[in-house]
Protein backbone atom coordinates (compact mmCIF):
# COMPACT_ATOMS: atom_id res chain seq x y z
CA UNK A 1 0.00 0.00 0.00
CA UNK A 2 1.74 3.22 -1.40
CA UNK A 3 1.67 5.74 1.61
CA UNK A 4 1.41 9.70 1.07
CA UNK A 5 3.39 11.96 3.38
CA UNK A 6 3.19 16.18 3.30
CA UNK A 7 6.78 16.78 3.84
CA UNK A 8 8.30 20.87 4.83
CA UNK A 9 10.93 22.34 6.46
CA UNK A 10 11.80 25.70 7.89
CA UNK A 11 15.28 26.08 9.58
CA UNK A 12 16.35 29.08 10.76
CA UNK A 13 18.39 29.67 14.58
CA UNK A 14 17.64 33.40 15.90
CA UNK A 15 20.33 35.61 17.75
CA UNK A 16 17.60 37.62 19.41
CA UNK A 17 20.62 40.32 20.07
CA UNK A 18 21.30 40.86 16.77
CA UNK A 19 20.21 44.25 15.27
CA UNK A 20 19.50 43.30 11.86
CA UNK A 21 16.91 41.58 11.39
CA UNK A 22 16.25 38.13 8.92
CA UNK A 23 14.34 38.42 6.27
CA UNK A 24 13.18 36.52 3.42
CA UNK A 25 16.01 37.38 0.94
CA UNK A 26 18.22 35.87 3.70
CA UNK A 27 16.15 33.00 3.20
CA UNK A 28 16.28 32.95 -0.80
CA UNK A 29 19.99 33.33 -0.27
CA UNK A 30 19.91 29.96 1.58
CA UNK A 31 17.12 28.04 0.78
CA UNK A 32 13.32 28.84 -0.91
CA UNK A 33 11.99 25.66 -2.57
CA UNK A 34 8.09 25.39 -3.41
CA UNK A 35 6.55 21.58 -4.69
CA UNK A 36 9.09 19.42 -6.87
CA UNK A 37 11.76 22.06 -6.54
CA UNK A 38 12.25 20.87 -3.09
CA UNK A 39 13.00 17.66 -4.63
CA UNK A 40 14.60 18.72 -7.64
CA UNK A 41 17.09 21.25 -5.81
CA UNK A 42 17.76 19.39 -2.76
CA UNK A 43 17.91 15.35 -3.99
CA UNK A 44 21.66 14.17 -3.16
CA UNK A 45 22.88 17.00 -1.95
CA UNK A 46 23.62 15.31 1.56
CA UNK A 47 21.33 17.71 3.71
CA UNK A 48 18.56 16.24 6.06
CA UNK A 49 15.75 16.76 3.77
CA UNK A 50 17.80 14.84 1.08
CA UNK A 51 18.28 12.16 3.78
CA UNK A 52 13.88 12.11 4.22
CA UNK A 53 14.04 12.42 0.60
CA UNK A 54 15.95 9.42 -0.23
CA UNK A 55 14.29 7.13 2.68
CA UNK A 56 11.14 8.34 1.29
CA UNK A 57 12.14 7.60 -2.58
CA UNK A 58 13.18 3.79 -0.96
CA UNK A 59 9.75 3.35 0.84
CA UNK A 60 7.78 3.50 -2.44
CA UNK A 61 5.93 6.64 -0.45
CA UNK A 62 4.46 9.70 -2.70
CA UNK A 63 5.12 12.60 -1.23
CA UNK A 64 3.61 15.92 -1.26
CA UNK A 65 6.27 18.49 -0.44
CA UNK A 66 4.67 21.69 0.21
CA UNK A 67 7.31 24.06 1.41
CA UNK A 68 11.21 24.07 2.55
CA UNK A 69 12.83 27.58 3.78
CA UNK A 70 16.15 27.79 5.45
CA UNK A 71 18.54 30.51 6.16
CA UNK A 72 22.21 30.84 8.40
CA UNK A 73 21.79 31.92 11.80
CA UNK A 74 21.34 35.18 11.59
CA UNK A 75 18.96 37.87 13.51
CA UNK A 76 15.40 38.07 14.65
CA UNK A 77 13.38 36.80 11.25
CA UNK A 78 10.76 38.97 10.05
CA UNK A 79 7.23 37.60 10.38
CA UNK A 80 6.60 37.89 6.62
CA UNK A 81 8.89 34.96 6.21
CA UNK A 82 6.48 32.64 8.80
CA UNK A 83 3.56 34.01 7.42
CA UNK A 84 4.74 33.06 3.70
CA UNK A 85 5.91 29.65 5.18
CA UNK A 86 2.91 29.06 7.12
CA UNK A 87 0.07 30.27 4.30
CA UNK A 88 1.67 27.42 1.79
CA UNK A 89 1.80 24.78 4.26
CA UNK A 90 -1.47 24.96 5.34
CA UNK A 91 -2.99 25.25 1.89
CA UNK A 92 -1.23 22.09 0.68
CA UNK A 93 -2.54 20.37 3.89
CA UNK A 94 -5.97 21.81 3.38
CA UNK A 95 -6.13 19.92 -0.42
CA UNK A 96 -4.26 16.93 0.20
CA UNK A 97 -5.52 16.30 4.07
CA UNK A 98 -7.94 13.09 3.07
CA UNK A 99 -4.88 11.60 1.07
CA UNK A 100 -2.41 12.33 3.76
CA UNK A 101 -0.94 9.06 5.81
CA UNK A 102 1.90 11.50 7.70
CA UNK A 103 3.68 14.57 8.15
CA UNK A 104 7.44 15.05 7.90
CA UNK A 105 9.09 18.43 8.85
CA UNK A 106 12.44 19.31 8.95
CA UNK A 107 12.72 22.15 11.66
CA UNK A 108 15.71 23.46 13.56
CA UNK A 109 13.80 24.53 16.74
CA UNK A 110 15.15 27.70 17.98
CA UNK A 111 13.70 29.82 15.54
CA UNK A 112 12.51 33.39 16.96
CA UNK A 113 10.46 35.70 14.95
CA UNK A 114 9.08 39.44 15.13
CA UNK A 115 6.30 38.53 17.18
CA UNK A 116 6.53 34.61 18.03
CA UNK A 117 8.96 33.79 20.61
CA UNK A 118 8.28 29.96 19.82
CA UNK A 119 7.49 30.03 15.67
CA UNK A 120 8.16 26.25 16.09
CA UNK A 121 5.67 25.50 18.82
CA UNK A 122 3.11 27.79 17.41
CA UNK A 123 3.62 26.07 14.36
CA UNK A 124 2.63 22.84 15.51
CA UNK A 125 -0.15 23.52 17.77
CA UNK A 126 -1.57 25.26 14.66
CA UNK A 127 -0.84 22.24 12.73
CA UNK A 128 -2.74 20.13 14.61
CA UNK A 129 -5.80 22.25 15.23
CA UNK A 130 -5.96 21.89 11.24
CA UNK A 131 -5.79 18.63 11.34
CA UNK A 132 -8.10 17.88 14.20
CA UNK A 133 -10.26 20.54 12.59
CA UNK A 134 -10.98 17.64 9.95
CA UNK A 135 -10.71 14.95 11.86
CA UNK A 136 -7.27 13.50 11.27
CA UNK A 137 -4.50 12.25 13.75
CA UNK A 138 -1.95 11.24 11.10
CA UNK A 139 1.60 11.44 12.77
CA UNK A 140 3.58 14.69 12.68
CA UNK A 141 7.18 13.58 13.15
CA UNK A 142 9.89 16.34 13.34
CA UNK A 143 13.50 16.25 13.34
CA UNK A 144 15.08 19.20 15.27
CA UNK A 145 18.79 20.82 15.39
CA UNK A 146 20.95 19.38 18.64
CA UNK A 147 20.76 23.13 19.56
CA UNK A 148 17.05 23.55 19.75
CA UNK A 149 15.00 25.61 22.39
CA UNK A 150 12.86 22.93 23.06
CA UNK A 151 8.83 24.03 24.31
CA UNK A 152 6.57 22.10 26.28
CA UNK A 153 3.93 22.92 23.11
CA UNK A 154 6.46 21.37 20.44
CA UNK A 155 6.11 18.01 22.67
CA UNK A 156 2.82 18.32 22.78
CA UNK A 157 1.90 19.14 19.49
CA UNK A 158 3.78 16.69 17.49
CA UNK A 159 3.91 12.84 17.62
CA UNK A 160 7.37 12.33 17.46
CA UNK A 161 11.07 14.54 17.28
CA UNK A 162 14.18 13.60 16.96
CA UNK A 163 17.22 15.09 16.90
CA UNK A 164 20.61 15.16 16.11
CA UNK A 165 22.93 13.43 18.28
CA UNK A 166 26.09 15.18 17.13
CA UNK A 167 27.77 18.42 17.45
CA UNK A 168 29.51 19.00 15.57
CA UNK A 169 26.82 18.09 13.68
CA UNK A 170 27.75 15.08 11.70
CA UNK A 171 24.46 13.13 11.74
CA UNK A 172 21.88 15.61 10.29
CA UNK A 173 21.10 13.75 7.20
CA UNK A 174 21.34 10.49 9.44
CA UNK A 175 18.82 11.98 11.70
CA UNK A 176 16.30 12.66 9.20
CA UNK A 177 16.34 8.84 7.66
CA UNK A 178 16.15 8.03 11.72
CA UNK A 179 12.83 10.16 11.91
CA UNK A 180 11.46 9.10 8.49
CA UNK A 181 12.11 5.17 9.86
CA UNK A 182 9.98 6.33 12.46
CA UNK A 183 7.43 8.06 10.75
CA UNK A 184 7.18 4.92 8.45
CA UNK A 185 6.49 3.00 11.89
CA UNK A 186 3.72 5.30 12.88
CA UNK A 187 1.58 4.62 9.71
CA UNK A 188 0.61 1.25 11.48
CA UNK A 189 1.26 1.19 15.61
CA UNK A 190 0.29 2.93 17.84
CA UNK A 191 1.17 6.93 18.71
CA UNK A 192 3.51 7.12 21.11
CA UNK A 193 3.61 10.27 24.31
CA UNK A 194 6.03 12.89 24.30
CA UNK A 195 7.57 13.76 27.36
CA UNK A 196 9.67 16.91 28.26
CA UNK A 197 11.72 18.39 30.67
CA UNK A 198 13.02 21.73 30.74
CA UNK A 199 15.63 22.65 32.82
CA UNK A 200 17.62 26.17 34.03
CA UNK A 201 20.67 25.69 32.30
CA UNK A 202 22.06 28.33 29.47
CA UNK A 203 25.30 26.76 28.01
CA UNK A 204 27.32 28.39 25.83
CA UNK A 205 28.10 26.50 22.39
CA UNK A 206 31.81 26.19 23.41
CA UNK A 207 30.13 24.10 26.25
CA UNK A 208 28.05 22.16 23.88
CA UNK A 209 30.62 19.03 22.11
CA UNK A 210 29.08 15.67 21.88
CA UNK A 211 32.58 14.77 22.83
CA UNK A 212 32.70 16.72 26.10
CA UNK A 213 31.04 16.46 29.16
CA UNK A 214 28.38 17.19 30.37
CA UNK A 215 27.01 16.16 26.76
CA UNK A 216 29.13 13.22 26.51
CA UNK A 217 27.67 11.74 29.37
CA UNK A 218 24.42 12.74 29.06
CA UNK A 219 24.42 11.46 25.36
CA UNK A 220 26.39 7.84 26.45
CA UNK A 221 23.36 7.16 28.93
CA UNK A 222 20.61 8.18 26.74
CA UNK A 223 21.46 5.63 24.18
CA UNK A 224 22.01 2.81 27.09
CA UNK A 225 18.40 3.65 28.02
CA UNK A 226 17.05 2.89 24.30
CA UNK A 227 18.99 -0.23 24.16
CA UNK A 228 17.59 -1.52 26.93
CA UNK A 229 13.90 -0.47 27.03
CA UNK A 230 11.74 -1.53 24.29
CA UNK A 231 8.97 0.85 24.77
CA UNK A 232 11.18 4.13 24.54
CA UNK A 233 10.99 4.96 20.86
CA UNK A 234 13.75 7.96 21.25
CA UNK A 235 15.25 10.36 23.67
CA UNK A 236 16.39 13.49 22.59
CA UNK A 237 19.55 15.28 24.46
CA UNK A 238 18.93 19.27 23.60
CA UNK A 239 21.94 21.27 24.02
CA UNK A 240 19.83 24.69 23.37
CA UNK A 241 21.06 27.41 21.92
CA UNK A 242 22.44 30.56 24.13
CA UNK A 243 21.28 33.03 21.86
CA UNK A 244 17.88 33.82 22.20
CA UNK A 245 16.18 36.19 24.88
CA UNK A 246 13.04 33.39 25.18
CA UNK A 247 11.76 31.82 28.21
CA UNK A 248 12.25 28.20 26.64
CA UNK A 249 16.22 28.69 26.55
CA UNK A 250 18.56 26.43 27.56
CA UNK A 251 19.68 22.62 27.94
CA UNK A 252 16.54 20.58 27.90
CA UNK A 253 15.57 16.72 27.70
CA UNK A 254 12.76 14.89 26.12
CA UNK A 255 11.57 11.26 24.89
CA UNK A 256 8.55 9.65 23.10
CA UNK A 257 7.70 6.09 24.93
CA UNK A 258 5.08 3.54 24.02
CA UNK A 259 5.62 2.64 27.88
CA UNK A 260 4.84 4.90 31.28
CA UNK A 261 4.92 8.09 31.36
CA UNK A 262 6.31 8.30 34.47
CA UNK A 263 8.92 5.93 33.50
CA UNK A 264 10.30 8.27 30.67
CA UNK A 265 10.48 10.95 32.95
CA UNK A 266 12.21 9.37 35.67
CA UNK A 267 14.86 8.68 32.51
CA UNK A 268 14.73 12.24 31.56
CA UNK A 269 15.47 13.31 35.49
CA UNK A 270 18.30 10.51 35.97
CA UNK A 271 19.89 12.18 32.88
CA UNK A 272 19.62 15.96 34.08
CA UNK A 273 21.17 14.43 37.13
CA UNK A 274 24.07 13.56 34.98
CA UNK A 275 24.34 16.97 33.43
CA UNK A 276 24.63 18.37 37.21
CA UNK A 277 26.85 16.47 38.33
CA UNK A 278 29.25 17.34 34.91
CA UNK A 279 27.97 20.86 34.68
CA UNK A 280 31.15 22.71 35.43
CA UNK A 281 32.58 21.57 32.28
CA UNK A 282 29.54 23.16 30.40
CA UNK A 283 31.18 26.49 30.82
CA UNK A 284 34.66 26.74 29.91
CA UNK A 285 36.15 30.50 30.02
CA UNK A 286 38.10 31.59 27.05
CA UNK A 287 41.70 32.81 27.67
CA UNK A 288 42.47 37.00 26.93
CA UNK A 289 44.56 36.50 23.71
CA UNK A 290 48.44 37.92 25.55
CA UNK A 291 47.92 34.49 27.92
CA UNK A 292 46.90 32.22 24.68
CA UNK A 293 49.78 33.92 22.75
CA UNK A 294 52.62 32.92 25.86
CA UNK A 295 50.94 29.27 25.95
CA UNK A 296 51.67 29.34 21.99
CA UNK A 297 55.26 29.56 22.57
CA UNK A 298 55.13 27.42 25.53
CA UNK A 299 53.98 24.55 22.96
CA UNK A 300 56.81 21.87 22.26
CA UNK A 301 57.71 21.94 18.43
CA UNK A 302 55.32 20.31 16.31
CA UNK A 303 53.10 19.80 13.07
CA UNK A 304 50.44 22.22 11.83
CA UNK A 305 49.04 25.62 12.74
CA UNK A 306 47.97 27.22 16.36
CA UNK A 307 43.92 27.23 16.06
CA UNK A 308 42.35 31.07 17.24
CA UNK A 309 39.21 29.94 18.31
CA UNK A 310 37.03 33.23 18.14
CA UNK A 311 33.93 31.88 19.48
CA UNK A 312 32.67 35.43 19.67
CA UNK A 313 31.96 35.92 16.17
CA UNK A 314 30.97 32.00 15.96
CA UNK A 315 29.36 32.29 11.82
CA UNK A 316 27.29 29.20 12.70
CA UNK A 317 25.61 30.97 15.82
CA UNK A 318 24.34 33.62 14.03
CA UNK A 319 27.15 36.98 13.80
CA UNK A 320 28.15 38.66 11.08
CA UNK A 321 32.03 37.26 10.24
CA UNK A 322 33.24 40.23 10.23
CA UNK A 323 34.71 40.67 14.11
CA UNK A 324 38.40 42.08 14.59
CA UNK A 325 38.89 41.31 17.70
CA UNK A 326 41.88 38.56 17.03
CA UNK A 327 42.56 39.74 13.66
CA UNK A 328 43.90 43.63 15.03
CA UNK A 329 45.63 42.73 18.47
CA UNK A 330 47.68 39.29 16.18
CA UNK A 331 48.73 41.29 13.74
CA UNK A 332 49.57 44.20 15.63
CA UNK A 333 52.28 41.73 17.73
CA UNK A 334 54.06 41.45 14.22
CA UNK A 335 53.59 37.38 14.18
CA UNK A 336 53.24 36.27 10.73
CA UNK A 337 51.56 33.22 8.84
CA UNK A 338 48.37 33.56 10.24
CA UNK A 339 45.26 32.65 8.04
CA UNK A 340 41.95 34.25 8.60
CA UNK A 341 38.60 34.69 6.76
CA UNK A 342 36.77 38.18 7.03
CA UNK A 343 33.04 38.60 5.60
CA UNK A 344 33.73 42.15 3.80
CA UNK A 345 31.72 42.71 0.62
CA UNK A 346 32.61 46.00 0.41
CA UNK A 347 36.37 45.01 0.41
CA UNK A 348 36.18 42.09 -1.59
CA UNK A 349 34.83 44.73 -4.24
CA UNK A 350 37.90 47.24 -3.85
CA UNK A 351 40.18 44.11 -4.54
CA UNK A 352 37.67 42.74 -7.71
CA UNK A 353 37.87 46.58 -8.61
CA UNK A 354 41.83 46.77 -8.31
CA UNK A 355 42.37 43.38 -10.10
CA UNK A 356 44.35 40.47 -9.60
CA UNK A 357 47.97 41.20 -8.52
CA UNK A 358 47.14 44.34 -7.62
CA UNK A 359 48.40 46.42 -4.22
CA UNK A 360 45.66 47.14 -2.13
CA UNK A 361 45.09 49.01 1.42
CA UNK A 362 42.09 48.05 3.14
CA UNK A 363 40.04 48.76 6.13
CA UNK A 364 38.91 45.19 6.95
CA UNK A 365 35.98 44.18 9.03
CA UNK A 366 34.13 45.58 11.55
CA UNK A 367 31.31 47.09 9.23
CA UNK A 368 28.15 45.30 10.39
CA UNK A 369 27.92 46.21 13.50
CA UNK A 370 29.40 47.97 17.12
CA UNK A 371 29.57 44.98 18.76
CA UNK A 372 32.44 43.20 16.69
CA UNK A 373 36.07 45.40 16.95
CA UNK A 374 37.39 47.80 15.06
CA UNK A 375 38.07 47.57 10.84
CA UNK A 376 41.62 46.69 10.54
CA UNK A 377 43.93 48.49 8.23
CA UNK A 378 46.01 45.94 5.88
CA UNK A 379 47.84 46.75 2.63
CA UNK A 380 48.49 43.48 0.44
CA UNK A 381 48.32 42.18 -2.67
CA UNK A 382 45.41 40.77 -4.31
CA UNK A 383 46.52 36.89 -4.64
CA UNK A 384 42.80 35.44 -5.50
CA UNK A 385 39.59 36.13 -7.18
CA UNK A 386 36.72 33.83 -7.61
CA UNK A 387 33.17 33.26 -7.55
CA UNK A 388 33.46 31.76 -4.27
CA UNK A 389 31.83 28.56 -4.79
CA UNK A 390 32.93 25.75 -3.38
CA UNK A 391 31.92 21.76 -2.65
CA UNK A 392 32.23 20.23 1.14
CA UNK A 393 35.35 18.04 0.92
CA UNK A 394 33.67 16.21 4.22
CA UNK A 395 29.94 15.41 3.09
CA UNK A 396 28.76 14.78 6.94
CA UNK A 397 30.56 18.81 7.78
CA UNK A 398 28.24 19.88 9.96
CA UNK A 399 27.80 22.65 7.49
CA UNK A 400 25.96 19.93 5.55
CA UNK A 401 23.02 19.95 8.00
CA UNK A 402 22.61 23.98 7.54
CA UNK A 403 22.98 24.49 3.14
CA UNK A 404 24.02 21.15 1.92
CA UNK A 405 27.64 20.19 0.03
CA UNK A 406 27.50 23.28 -2.47
CA UNK A 407 28.54 26.41 -0.65
CA UNK A 408 28.26 29.74 -2.54
CA UNK A 409 30.57 32.32 -0.23
CA UNK A 410 29.29 35.12 -3.08
CA UNK A 411 32.40 37.03 -4.91
CA UNK A 412 35.39 36.32 -2.61
CA UNK A 413 38.91 37.53 -2.46
CA UNK A 414 42.08 36.88 -1.13
CA UNK A 415 44.75 39.51 0.17
CA UNK A 416 47.81 38.45 1.42
CA UNK A 417 51.10 40.25 2.43
CA UNK A 418 54.24 39.33 4.66
CA UNK A 419 52.82 38.61 8.03
CA UNK A 420 49.06 37.02 6.79
CA UNK A 421 46.71 35.89 4.19
CA UNK A 422 42.97 36.48 4.86
CA UNK A 423 40.15 35.47 2.70
CA UNK A 424 37.45 37.93 2.26
CA UNK A 425 33.67 36.67 1.42
CA UNK A 426 30.47 38.51 -0.01
CA UNK A 427 28.23 35.97 2.17
CA UNK A 428 29.68 35.22 5.82
CA UNK A 429 30.87 31.48 5.71
CA UNK A 430 31.20 29.35 8.58
CA UNK A 431 34.60 27.60 8.58
CA UNK A 432 33.32 24.27 8.71
CA UNK A 433 35.18 22.34 6.27
CA UNK A 434 38.52 22.62 4.86
CA UNK A 435 37.15 23.26 1.43
CA UNK A 436 36.34 27.02 2.29
CA UNK A 437 39.91 27.67 2.25
CA UNK A 438 41.62 25.12 -0.06
CA UNK A 439 39.31 26.19 -2.69
CA UNK A 440 40.56 29.97 -2.41
CA UNK A 441 44.34 28.60 -2.40
CA UNK A 442 44.90 28.77 0.79
CA UNK A 443 46.51 25.85 2.95
CA UNK A 444 45.95 26.24 6.60
CA UNK A 445 48.28 23.21 7.44
CA UNK A 446 51.26 25.61 6.63
CA UNK A 447 50.33 28.49 9.01
CA UNK A 448 51.96 28.89 12.51
CA UNK A 449 47.85 30.52 13.41
CA UNK A 450 44.52 30.21 11.76
CA UNK A 451 41.87 32.34 13.51
CA UNK A 452 38.81 30.33 13.27
CA UNK A 453 35.07 31.74 13.87
CA UNK A 454 33.50 29.32 15.58
CA UNK A 455 32.58 27.26 18.78
CA UNK A 456 32.88 23.53 18.13
CA UNK A 457 31.60 23.19 14.39
CA UNK A 458 35.01 23.46 12.95
CA UNK A 459 36.50 20.75 14.75
CA UNK A 460 35.82 17.76 12.68
CA UNK A 461 37.84 19.89 9.94
CA UNK A 462 40.30 21.78 11.69
CA UNK A 463 41.41 19.82 14.74
CA UNK A 464 42.60 16.59 12.80
CA UNK A 465 45.47 19.49 11.10
CA UNK A 466 46.19 21.37 14.21
CA UNK A 467 49.08 21.44 16.76
CA UNK A 468 47.16 22.86 19.19
CA UNK A 469 43.67 24.61 19.88
CA UNK A 470 43.04 27.75 22.06
CA UNK A 471 39.39 29.81 22.69
CA UNK A 472 40.45 33.37 22.72
CA UNK A 473 38.25 35.84 24.33
CA UNK A 474 37.24 38.76 22.17
CA UNK A 475 34.61 41.25 21.39
CA UNK A 476 30.76 39.75 19.86
CA UNK A 477 27.57 39.05 20.29
CA UNK A 478 28.54 35.29 20.64
CA UNK A 479 30.67 35.40 23.26
CA UNK A 480 31.41 32.56 25.80
CA UNK A 481 30.68 34.90 28.89
CA UNK A 482 26.78 34.93 28.58
CA UNK A 483 26.93 37.70 32.01
CA UNK A 484 28.10 40.42 28.92
CA UNK A 485 24.75 39.82 27.26
CA UNK A 486 21.33 41.70 27.89
CA UNK A 487 18.51 38.70 28.65
CA UNK A 488 15.41 40.20 30.36
CA UNK A 489 13.58 36.52 30.30
CA UNK A 490 15.73 34.08 31.83
CA UNK A 491 14.98 34.68 35.15
CA UNK A 492 15.98 31.98 37.37
CA UNK A 493 18.34 30.41 34.66
CA UNK A 494 22.10 29.68 35.18
CA UNK A 495 23.98 31.60 32.48
CA UNK A 496 27.49 30.70 34.18
CA UNK A 497 28.93 28.25 36.50
CA UNK A 498 27.77 28.00 39.60
CA UNK A 499 24.46 30.56 40.12
CA UNK A 500 21.72 31.64 38.46
CA UNK A 501 20.86 35.77 37.34
CA UNK A 502 17.10 36.85 38.08
CA UNK A 503 15.28 35.81 40.89
ZN1 LIG B 1 23.22 23.18 15.71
Amino acid sequence: MTRTVLVAGLFHETHTFLAETTGLSDFEAGIVNFGQDIIDNTRGDGSPMDGFLSHAEGEGWSLVPSVHMAAMPSGLVEDAVVDLFEARLFDDLERTVDTLDGIFLVLHGAMVSQSRDDVEGTLLAALKDRLAARGSDIPIVAILDLHANVSEAMAANSTVLTAYRQNPHADARETAIRGAAMLGALFEGPHPTQVHLATPYVLPPVGQGSGNEPMKSVLARARAIEAADPDIVGINVMAGYAYADIADCGFSLNSATHGDRERAMAYLRELRAIAEANLAAGYPSDDPLDMVLRKCDALPAGQGPVLLIEAADNIGGGTPGDATGILGPLLETGRRSIVAAINDPASVQACVAAGQGAEVTLSIGAKTDGHHGEPVAFAGVVRNLTDGRFDLENPKSHMASMQGTRIDMGPSAVVANDQATILLTTHKTAPMDLGHLHSQGIRPEDADYVIVKAAVSHKDAYDPIARASFHVDSAGLCTSNLTRLPYKKLAGKHISFPGPIGA
